[in-house]
């Protein structure tokens, strides 16, 4: 099961406890489902459509509880939602016009007599702006798998619908942002903080708890994998440097032979030709006497240095 069909699956399961939040709720679900039908002056058909049996499920119980409307459970299959199976909740005609009533839907002025943006008085209070993202959420909502990528979105038809997701969005001061695509104004929002925040506000508490565990999960993957390159840039680094000792090394055994260099440097010339892979401290432990690692390296350095002036033709005594 997808991340978000289980988020859904959890959401559909969240208690409605009061008639405000049921109004909101129903409200948002039938604004993001497109579920509002006109046939003529006062006359309104009211659906719900989804793909999930249970999301439309909840609005028949939600109906039925608060509103004492027995709404009309439907599968249907058309070559619209290109063969898949969706779930129908049908409103009964004679009950749609109070609905719409009841959730402040109506504007004489407005366009089929409906208002194009949701009364602010259905979400004046807090449960009740959750429960209207959850409406929407239920409906046009999707949360990548966190295992990917943090992105939540509601994706809507209509803009001012998209706005008041954002405002309420917004009053719970999770920053959101609106992009048209495809035909769609989508509300989107990016990081695991916020999307863990909405989750919350939705009731998804598993998903919270899921994203909590997969977000440390990750942390601890890249830090062990910052250290291993960190580790191996190191590696990697010595492993250069003791190739370029060994190429002056050997640069001076050609020019001049090491039977020239002072008895300390052509020691350590030799241990380190033989041991390229050793680190400078394990060179220094192969001398006789042994050496730390900074006598190590001023040594190394001074064949280095006699290995340049050799190469700038310099003769040496
Ligand atoms: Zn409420």
């Amino acid at each position: 099961m997808s991340f978000a069909s289980q988020a859904r699956g959890e959401i559909a399961h969240v208690e409605c406890v009061g008639a405000c939040c049921a109004r909101s709720e129903l409200c948002a679900a039938l604004l993001s489902s497109g579920g509002i039908s006109y046939h003529g002056p006062e006359k309104y058909r009211l659906s719900l459509t989804s793909s999930d049996a249970t999301v439309v499920r909840r609005y028949f119980t939600l109906a039925k509880r608060f509103y004492d409307v027995t709404g009309e459970l439907r599968v249907v299959k058309t070559p619209q939602f290109s063969g898949t199976t969706r779930y129908r909740l049908l409103l009964p005609q004679d009950q749609s016009l109070r609905l719409l009533k009841e959730m402040k839907l109506l504007d004489p002025d407005g366009l089929f007599g409906l208002r194009n943006k949701p009364s602010s008085r259905l979400f004046s209070r807090d449960c009740c702006r959750a429960a209207f993202l959850r409406g929407a959420f239920l409906f046009s909502g999707t949360v990548t798998n966190p295992e990917k990528d943090y992105h939540m979105e509601f994706s809507v038809s209509d803009r001012v619908f998209a706005e008041t997701l954002l405002e309420i969005l917004n009053k719970f001061e999770i920053c959101a942002k609106i992009a048209c695509r495809k035909e769609k104004e989508v509300v989107y929002l990016k990081g695991s903080e916020s999307i863990s925040d909405v989750l919350t506000i939705l009731g998804a508490h598993q998903c919270v708890l899921e994203m909590e565990n997969i977000r440390i999960t990750k942390d601890l993957r890249n830090q062990v994998n910052r250290q291993m390159n960190c580790d191996n840039s190191n590696i990697n680094r010595s492993m250069l440097t003791a190739e370029r000792q060994i190429a002056d090394i050997r640069y001076i055994d050609e020019e001049i032979g090491l039977d020239k260099l002072p008895k300390t440097l052509r020691e350590i010339a030799e241990v380190r030709v033989a041991n390229p892979e050793t680190s400078l401290s394990g060179i220094g432990e192969m001398l006789t006497p042994s050496l730390g690692k900074s006598g190590v390296n001023s040594r190394l350095r001074r064949l280095t240095e006699i290995a340049n002036r050799l190469r700038s033709g310099e003769e040496i005594e």
